[in-house]
This record gives structure tokens, C-alpha cells and sequence, in this order.
């Protein structure tokens, strides 16, 4: 069977649409009507007419999509990609912080899992999170899950103070200083790009720090030729396409979770109409609060 041409026809007769996230393999990202973060993402499947959207992506985004647009039917392009920072953080977690510290306003970065984001005063994103911790009244803010963003937003904000959630994600938490100080003298005068998912120790030593969408207008606007790219590869295709003359350097930055969906799961979801995200409208309900927040203070920038 062509999937290709089965894929194309399935989208008309349905009127859907299908998003993919920067790390999802070239493929997938080839076959996408939009191609972004999950931000993105999320605001197109929201402003989209179209009713029916396969999202190539891991839980945390698919369900954001459908939490976002509860009228829209959303579909998992592949139910085993999942996101190791959202799976390893708890709401246990959450909740002991909270009792801990009642006086703390509580922001989720939207890589964390639908049930921390129903507890969440407001989510944010890699861009917006140091913003949207500015914009609130409290002085205290409990920051979850990932510790590195949350100690990156520490610095940028020291008039807050900063409760630091535990997680991490394994792809930019591994990367290490020397990795990065080896591209640097293999690679002399290319500029490092940084994510804020990442340690301390490489942030420090980079030119730039930012989210995967601003390291990509970054490189694609700057007058440099080459740069080292500290975040998940996925990136290359679509800077490649974008800078097929500027030079990218990496560590070696892959997230498995993001690399299972297939051409066929994609057709799957289209003509089986399989893997469709589901939610109890109270757990809808609560947890749109914490992303129309992310979405308003985002947009205040
Ligand atoms: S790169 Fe990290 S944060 Fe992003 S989906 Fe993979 S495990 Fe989760």
C-alpha cells in the first residue's frame, strides 16, 4: 500500500489535519501540515477549523491539543512515545511542595503530566517560562518539574524565590561540560545554542540559550556559518532545509520517546480513526485554566 497517497486522500476526505514536533523523525516531519514546540503546536490545533488532528508528538502535547480544543477529536500519532521528565515526576510531589509551601503560586512547565497541570496556577514553556514567573504577584513560586529550567529561571529572576521541582529530562540533563568544550575546539568561531533543559555547567558555556523554536530562528537569522546545537536532533532536518549552507555541530541528543511514530501510524489514526485522546471534562476543565493562563501571559510578552 502506498501510505503516502492513502495519507493525502484520508486528510481531504476528513477534513483533518496533521502536526508534528521538531524531534519527531524527518519523515513524519515531511508528511506534517505544521511543524513546531508544542506551543505551537497546541495554538494551531486550537485555530485550525479543522475538526480531526493526528499529533505526532508525546502525551504531554497530544493532550494539551485536546485540553485546549475539547471539541476537537485529537489522535496520538503513536500511544508509546512518552516523555521520560513527565513520567519520573510525581504528584505526590507536587502535592508535599505545596504543603510545604502554602504560600507559593504554582507554575508547570507543559511538559508535565495533565494531572500536575489541574494543580498549576499557570503552565509555561522553555520561551515564556522566566516572562510568566515575572508577571505573578507571589514572591514564591513553586517551579515543577524540571529542576534545570527552574534553575535557569532562578537566575533570570532573582528577586523570586524559587521552589525547584526534582525532574529532568535525560536527553539535555546528560549532556556535559566537556562534550560541549570538545565540539568548541574541533569547531572554532561556531556558536553554542543552547536549551535551558540543559545543566548549568553547559549553559554557562554557551552563546545562546533558548527554546528549541528560538534556536532555530536564532541560527536561521544569524550572520555566523556554523554553530553547535545543544538539543534534541530532530532539529537538523528542518535546519537543513532552512540553512542547507550553514554548518550544525550536536552531541549526541536523542529522545526515544519521540522517535516511534511511524507513516503507518499516521494512517492508522486517519483511517481507524485508533488512538484518540479522550478526557474527563472536570480534568479538561481544571487543567485549561493552568494552559489559558501559559497562553495569555505568553502572549502579554
Ligand atoms: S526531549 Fe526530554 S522533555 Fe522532550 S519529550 Fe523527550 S524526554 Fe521529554
Amino acid at each position: 500500500m502506498n501510505f503516502l497517497k492513502e495519507i493525502e486522500n484520508l486528510k481531504e476526505v476528513k477534513n483533518a489535519i496533521i502536526l508534528a514536533h521538531y524531534y519527531q523523525p524527518g519523515e513524519i516531519q515531511e508528511i506534517a501540515d505544521y511543524v513546531g514546540d508544542s506551543y505551537y503546536l497546541s495554538k494551531i490545533a486550537q485555530q485550525s477549523p479543522a475538526q480531526f488532528i493526528v499529533f505526532c508528538g508525546v502525551e504531554f502535547m497530544v493532550e494539551s491539543a485536546k485540553i485546549l480544543s475539547p471539541d476537537k477529536r485529537v489522535f496520538w500519532g503513536n500511544t508509546d512515545s512518552n516523555c521520560k521528565m513527565v513520567d519520573e515526576f510525581h504528584d505526590e510531589e507536587l502535592i508535599e511542595l505545596m504543603e510545604l509551601h502554602q504560600d507559593a503560586a504554582v507554575v508547570s512547565y507543559v511538559n508535565s503530566s495533565t494531572r500536575i497541570k489541574t494543580m498549576s496556577y499557570t503552565c509555561c514553556t522553555s520561551s515564556s517560562a522566566v516572562p510568566t514567573v515575572k508577571s505573578i504577584e507571589n514572591k514564591k513560586i513553586i517551579f515543577v518539574p524540571d529542576k534545570n529550567l527552574g534553575s535557569y529561571v532562578a537566575e533570570q529572576c532573582p528577586e523570586k524565590e524559587i521552589i525547584l521541582g526534582k525532574g529532568k529530562c535525560y536527553v539535555h540533563d546528560n549532556v556535559k561540560a566537556e562534550e560541549v568544550l570538545k565540539l568548541i575546539e574541533l569547531n572554532p568561531g561556531a556558536l553554542v545554542l543552547t536549551h535551558p533543559e540543559c545543566q548549568k555547567e553547559v549553559r554557562d558555556i554557551s552563546d545562546y540559550i533558548g527554546s528549541t523554536g528560538n534556536i532555530l530562528n536564532y541560527a536561521i537569522k544569524s550572520d555566523k556559518e556554523s554553530f553547535i546545537i545543544v538539543t534534541e536532533m530532530g532539529i537538523t532536518h528542518i535546519l537543513g532545509k532552512k540553512c542547507p549552507e550553514k554548518k550544525f555541530y550536536f552531541p549526541k541528543m536523542i529522545c526515544g520517546g519521540m522517535k516511534r511514530t511511524t507513516i503507518e501510524d499516521v494512517y492508522r489514526c486517519l483511517n481507524y480513526e485508533e488512538n484518540e485522546i479522550l478526557l474527563p471534562e472536570d480534568v479538561i476543565e481544571k487543567a485549561a485554566l493552568a494552559l489559558s493562563n501559559m497562553i495569555r501571559l505568553g502572549e502579554k510578552r
